[in-house]
């Protein structure tokens, strides 16, 4: 039960800590610091979902890949449909219109 608790508890916290970081320190953190983060956040997720996810997938299909590789594609595929149909803005999209900076 304990180890339920942290298992909970720990990710929670990372997360909080994490978020409160970008929240309260966005405008002082410098561009390049800001730019590593994000490269940061991006491995771990990258990682996270290859070891968690992929991997399992693949060992679950007795070391077949093509359900987990259809499964992999087919999320790619709904991403970008998702990002084709919801209405959104790309980071620094507002910077490059001309009433924006005007
Ligand atoms: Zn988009």
């Amino acid at each position: 039960m304990n180890a339920i608790i942290i298992g909970i508890l720990l990710p929670l916290l990372g997360t909080m800590l994490g978020s409160a970081f970008v929240f309260f320190m966005k405008k002082e953190i410098p561009d390049r610091m800001q730019k590593t983060l994000l490269g940061f956040a991006s491995g771990v997720m990258v990682a996270a979902s290859v070891w968690s996810l992929l991997i399992p997938s693949i060992e679950m299909a007795g070391e077949r890949v093509l359900p987990a590789a259809i499964g992999f594609l087919a999320g790619i595929a709904f991403l970008l449909l998702i990002d084709e149909l919801t209405p959104h803005l790309h980071n620094g999209a507002l910077s490059a219109l001309p009433s924006a900076s005007s």
